[in-house]
């Protein structure tokens, strides 16, 4: 079993510690929610003051032009691109992801009805993140047209779900709550065999580890640029759409920066021929700025190098919780196998909630999901093996000391 001084090792190895410089993080903590909210890139500060001070201060509406503000959502998009497997002109960085999936699956759900009205089902996981559920419940009582969500309890039960009337198979890559990672190539393929569209949820996998949409052949995919790529809280999210479907799919949102020529002020909608028809309005230019930084990081290495890393520190974390916490109720809920996990571990303990405000209290920062779950992302880019020992230390010291018993840490705040 490694030690402090092995992980201090591995540390002293690791191609990628450099780039753990690109991140400001505060002295004394253990970072392990990157899953949820990318730590600063440095370069971030002096970003938000350029935009604020001579782009948005000087240049005033100029800057649309001469900042390339205009441009922003393509351009971030393109560089995004590489990192799920898309090509130039594919992707957009805009809006929430909530609002790319309306979009997106509003589209997908148009295209099947134009071809046969009786693929009217969505399926999808009822454990996935309940805004995607939710949106897909509100789109189908918007529709009137007899949709449908059908949903399972499991990874394995989705084969059986899929039927002629399936005109969307809309997933997450990688459960938020476990960290199990799906196939994408297999279930893209048989979403297809039934003749239903694939559309991919990439909030956990966009990032973490290597996607390639193309590769898979999926048709279409929304995901979050906050969590693994470091764009800020609240930072634009990203959708992108099968080059085959850029003539086909239509957006429900069809606002102005999605008409092919917006300036031309014409009050009839003729939609962008590519990618931006999916664009809505005005975007949040001082937040969408900043998404850059984040991507650029990326930039200075390879996603086959951040995930092997990324196994490395997940393996070398559920070795240490199980040696050094295993007389603590701890249940391991992460799959163990390779090809089954994203970049983060859960364990699910009866006290969940407070032990894991004992443990942020100690400086070791992940987070809280029903029913129970400790969860705890590993960001590569600025994760260090230490940090995981450190981590598993705390850890140890709360349930050992029964710190998580205290009064303070029992009532909930409004974020978990
Ligand atoms: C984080 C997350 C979201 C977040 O959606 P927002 O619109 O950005 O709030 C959506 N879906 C999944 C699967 C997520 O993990």
């Amino acid at each position: 079993m490694p030690t402090r001084d092995d992980c201090l090792q591995m540390d002293a190895q690791d191609a990628l510690a450099p780039l753990r410089d690109a991140f400001e993080l505060p002295p004394g903590v253990v970072y392990l929610d990157g899953n949820s909210l990318g730590a600063r890139p440095r370069s971030a500060a002096a970003r938000a003051a350029q935009v604020v001070q001579q782009e948005w201060g000087e240049g005033l509406i100029r800057s649309w032009n001469t900042a390339g503000w205009f441009a922003l959502p393509r351009r971030l998009g393109d560089r995004l691109a590489p990192l799920i497997g898309a090509g130039a002109n594919e992707v957009l960085v805009t809006d929430t992801t909530s609002v790319n999936l309306f979009k997106v699956l509003a589209a997908m759900l148009r295209l099947q009805a134009r071809r046969d009205a009786r693929r009217c089902v969505i399926v999808a996981e009822r454990g996935n993140f309940p805004t995607d559920l939710h949106i897909a419940q509100g789109l189908i009582a918007m529709l009137q047209q007899g949709h449908a969500l059908r949903l399972v309890d499991s990874p394995e039960a989705i084969p059986a779900a899929l039927g002629d009337d399936v005109a969307v198979l809309m997933l997450t890559q990688v459960d938020y709550r476990t960290g199990a990672l799906h196939d994408m190539a297999t279930l893209t393929r048989q979403a297809h065999d039934h003749g239903a569209l694939m559309l991919w949820d990439l909030a956990h996998s966009a990032g973490a580890l290597p996607v390639d949409l193309r590769g898979a052949d999926a048709d279409g995919a929304v995901g979050c640029t906050y969590k693994y790529l470091n764009g800020g809280p609240g930072a634009p999210a990203f959708l992108w759409l099968a080059p085959r479907w850029h003539g086909e799919f239509e957006s429900p949102l069809s606002g102005w920066w999605g008409h092919a020529e917006p300036f031309a002020m014409e009050p009839q909608y003729r939609p962008d021929p590519g990618v931006g028809r999916f664009l809505c309005g005005t975007q949040a230019i001082v937040s969408q700025a900043l998404v850059e930084c984040g991507l650029e990081v990326f930039e200075r290495t390879g996603m086959a190098a951040v995930r092997q890393k990324s196994l490395a520190l997940t393996d070398l974390f559920i070795a240490l919780v199980e040696q050094r916490c295993a007389v603590h109720p701890l249940t391991l809920i992460t799959p163990r196998e390779h090809a089954r996990r994203g970049s983060q571990v859960s364990w699910q303990h009866p006290q969940g909630y407070a032990v894991m405000q004992a443990l942020i209290d100690r400086g070791v920062i992940g987070d809280y999901r029903e029913p129970g779950i400790l969860r705890f992302g590993f960001t590569p880019l600025y994760t260090r093996f230490i940090d995981v020992w450190d981590a598993v230390e705390a850890l140890r010291a709360v349930l050992d000391g029964e710190a998580w018993k205290q009064a303070r840490f029992q009532t909930r705040s409004a974020v978990t």
